[in-house]
């Protein structure tokens, strides 16, 4: 797969998944925008990363700073081909004791900050007559999970978000798809206890945990030619966590 040429936004890749996402698109050729909460950490990533990147600071859940984001990213490359949907937080707790604040910063960095990024890429890709939006949803998404009925929501949010922009982008070239990652070992999930992982381990098919490599493959895959017919699809990477 080459991306020569191309311009890839990943949200929230400072670190982790999104990290990983942009490493794989720069190595194969792309012009890659780290973005993420603070501008020492996108700068940073952003020079360690092997191939064109620059770092652009936005926090997705601010509506004029994804539209910089968009305004700075073509003015330094031109175009936008593909958006990664990857900023995401984790507050876990049972719903009864759940705070109102805790479901609203879920809701809002999730699922609000992927429509706003959307909606602004959208506008560059209709024009193009070409874009790959990639979604990054989870298992949990799919399944639900007891202690994140707020990550959950938001997960399964985007999936409902992944379908409609899919059936509103087709005919001007665009393909909107989601990734459902299971357990990967990053920042996230380092601070769940150990029971977690094993319960998570206990129950996937291929008994190990993945890792942030094991997304962008499949990222680059749907953002890829190779897959201009599928649009408004889920692909679970999760190790068989969802059909156990
Ligand atoms: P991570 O915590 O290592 O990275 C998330 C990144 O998002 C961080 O760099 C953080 O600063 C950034 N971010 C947070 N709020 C933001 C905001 N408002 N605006 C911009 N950036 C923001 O987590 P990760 O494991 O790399 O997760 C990446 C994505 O993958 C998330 O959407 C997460 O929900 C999803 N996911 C992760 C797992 C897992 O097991 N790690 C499983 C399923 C889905």
């Amino acid at each position: 797969m080459d991306f020569t040429g191309k311009t890839v936004v990943v949200t929230g890749s400072a670190r982790g998944i999104g990290q990983a996402i942009a490493e794989r698109f720069a190595t194969r050729g792309a012009n890659v925008v780290i973005s993420d909460l603070t501008e020492e950490d996108v700068n940073k990533t952003a020079s360690e990363i092997s191939g064109n990147a620059v770092g652009i600071k936005a926090n997705v859940t601010s509506a004029s700073d994804i539209e910089q984001l968009f305004e700075k990213t073509t003015e330094k490359f031109g175009r936008v081909d593909v958006v990664v949907n990857n900023a995401g937080i984790t507050r876990d707790t049972l719903t009864i004791r759940m705070d109102e604040k805790d479901w609203d910063m879920v809701l809002d960095i999730n699922l609000k900050g992927a429509f706003l990024v959307t909606k602004s890429a959208a506008r560059i890709m209709m024009k193009q007559r070409y874009g790959r939006i990639v979604n990054i949803s989870s298992v949990v998404g799919l399944t639900g999970n007891a202690g994140q009925s707020n990550y959950a929501a938001s997960k399964a949010g985007l999936i409902g978000l992944t379908r409609s922009v899919a059936k509103e982008l087709a005919s001007r070239g665009v393909t909107v798809n989601a990734v459902a990652p299971g357990f990967i070992e990053t920042e996230m999930t380092k601070t769940l206890p150990e029971a977690a992982r094993q319960h998570f381990l206990e129950r996937a098919v291929i008994k190990r945990v993945g890792n942030p490599d094991d997304i962008a493959s499949a990222v680059l895959f749907l953002a890829s030619d190779e897959a201009s017919y599928i649009t408004g699809q889920v692909l679970s990477v999760d190790g068989g966590l969802s059909i156990a």
